[in-house]
């Protein structure tokens, strides 16, 4: 099927032999094309009068012009200007209906509250989305939460959504990853008609009632999308409806986060989310092991509970393949045997790989200097706090006697690494800036 620009260019060809100049002139050039849906043409003219005129005078020659452009044209319609806006409008509004109607998002069934373990390092976080699930828009508006990967946070988004849904059908609840949210705006910006593209941007949010914002850390660094956000949780939060956001951490620490989206955050409730202790580790592999319909050795889960201390999807893995393993053997229940087998292939993520050297390339690149410098006599800003974080990094992460770590930085005295390591200690609890350089650093070290 052509455009109908293009359909109704070729028609007027047609139509400029087929009718006289005169008529072409006065009637035939008044029409437009603004609408084809299901292979009929919507024109419009300029009066009443001339819509009556067009079409006693020349229906029949249209319709054949119109059917020589494009065979698949069914039939085609006049409509003088009060007809047309009518017509658009009717079609604003069913678009809009429409999409009310549609599903904002669908929920993950199995992320449930019902399947979401509580235990110490959660109950705090679970009693928030609770709450909001409960009750929204009332206190715990925004809810921010925040924690290490793995550890559940979007989980209990979509344990809100489904028990949301559930509960009060009638609200609007979108979940949308932090990059969806920048990827939709940067498509915005680059779309050729921007100002309709954002505005319908805008339309899509304010018509929601609640917001999940998931991982909002990763909003860091991108400052078009920050203000578009700072205006969208403006608008909701003005407008009493639900915010809820998760991040690896909390605001403060999210480097480039706009001051003022960081006390937008901060003015509803804060929760940590934390690494789960044993017993909770336990419950959630015992509960994982039931969904998932094996038996498995009370063993093997004290085993995995014990060795995965931090990452509760990770743990999740590790038992999911267990069960394959047992599944595959044929066995009708999971035992230590499959344990050894999955915990193989198991990147290992301790440090045994870390290396002196490894920390003093890491910052030497961070802050691009080069090793004799970072490890030499100067003592200007530049060098002296990388070399500061350099020996407290290489405290931290290896077990290396006060003297040899001495020795790395051209023979200095072991009080000098002391020294180095309080400064920078008491500098993560003091200052911001130096926190998320180090948090950077160490994570890209500790990273493969
Ligand atoms: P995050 O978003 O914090 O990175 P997820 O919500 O994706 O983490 O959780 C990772 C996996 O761990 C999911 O499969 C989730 O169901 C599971 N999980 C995390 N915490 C719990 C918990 N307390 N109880 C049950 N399952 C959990
Ligand atoms: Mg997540």
């Amino acid at each position: 099927m052509k455009a109908m620009k293009e359909i109704w260019a070729e028609a007027l060809k047609t139509l400029r032999n087929e009718v006289t100049a005169v008529s072409y002139d006065l009637w035939i050039t008044t029409l437009e094309p603004f609408d084809l849906v299901d292979n009929v043409l919507y024109l419009t003219t300029t009066s009443e009068t001339a819509k009556a005129r067009v079409l006693k005078l020349h229906e029949g020659q249209i319709l054949q012009a119109l059917l020589l452009a494009d065979p698949e044209i069914k039939n085609f319609q006049v409509f003088d200007p009060t007809e047309r806006e009518r017509y658009l409008n009717a079609k604003t509004e069913k678009m809009a209906q429409l999409q009310e109607q549609a599903p904002i998002y669908r929920f993950e069934p199995k992320y449930s509250f019902d399947t979401f373990v509580v235990g110490n390092s959660n109950k705090y976080v679970y009693a928030a989305c609770r709450g909001v699930a409960e009750n929204p828009f009332t206190k715990i508006n925004p809810l921010f939460i925040y924690g290490g990967v793995g550890l559940g946070k979007t989980h209990l988004l979509h344990a809100i959504g489904n028990y949301l849904n559930q509960t009060r059908p009638e609200l609007k609840v979108l979940y949308v990853t932090c990059n969806k949210f920048v990827n939709d705006y940067i498509e915005c910006m680059a779309s050729k008609d921007t100002i309709a593209a954002i505005s319908s941007f805008r339309s899509k949010y304010s018509s929601v009632d609640v917001l999940m914002v998931d991982d909002i850390q990763f909003i860091a660094n991108k400052t078009g999308t920050q203000e578009e956000f700072f205006h969208t949780f403006n608008d909701m939060f003005q407008n009493n409806k639900q915010i809820i956001i998760t991040s690896d951490r909390p605001p403060k620490e999210i480097a480039t986060l706009e001051d003022r989206l960081v006390s937008r955050f901060s003015m509803g409730i804060m929760q940590d989310i934390q690494s789960p202790d044993y017993e909770t580790r336990f419950a959630i592999l015992q509960k994982k092991a039931q969904q998932e319909n094996f038996e498995v050795d009370e063993e093997v889960i004290n085993h995995l509970a014990e060795v995965c201390d931090t990452n509760v999807r990770e743990m999740e893995g590790i038992l999911s393949k267990i069960i394959f393993y047992a599944q595959l053997a044929g066995k009708s229940r999971a035992t230590m045997e499959e344990v050894k087998e999955a915990l193989k292939d198991v990147p290992d993520t301790t440090r045994q790989d870390i290396t002196a050297d490894r920390i003093l390339d890491q910052v030497c690149k961070y802050f691009s200097l080069t090793k004799d410098s970072l490890v030499g006599k100067k003592k200007n800003k530049e060098v002296v706090e990388p070399r500061q974080i350099a020996m407290y990094l290489i405290c931290e992460l290896l077990d290396l006697p006060l003297t040899s770590i001495g020795q790395l930085f051209g023979g200095r005295d072991h009080t000098t690494v002391i020294h180095a390591r309080e400064k920078i200690t008491n500098e993560i609890r003091e200052n911001k800036r130096i926190k998320v350089m180090v948090d950077d650093i160490k994570n890209i070290i500790e990273r493969k």
